[in-house]
């Protein structure tokens, strides 16, 4: 089983994600590299920004990663 999610080009730990942007980054800014971007924060207030399909994996996964925990890792198809 794989508690890494890749985010921006990185592995990130399940483990490590605090809490995971809802709604897509808008600042107004022009030339703003993160527009559309899903802000996940990580322990120790760093963050990665996830594309829409990266954020929809991440999420899949958190969900089953959380109900998960303590069952036995059989049948599980990622
Ligand atoms: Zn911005």
């Amino acid at each position: 089983m794989s508690i890494l999610c890749r985010i921006d080009d990185k592995h990130v730990p399940l483990y490590r994600v605090m809490w995971v942007a809802a709604t897509p980054h808008y600042c107004g800014e022009e030339d703003c590299l993160r527009e559309g971007s899903y802000e996940v924060r990580l322990e120790q207030e760093e963050s990665v920004w996830a594309k829409a399909p990266e954020h929809e994996e991440l999420l899949a996964k958190l969900e089953s990663w959380q109900g998960g925990l303590g069952g036995g890792d059989e049948g599980r198809n990622w």
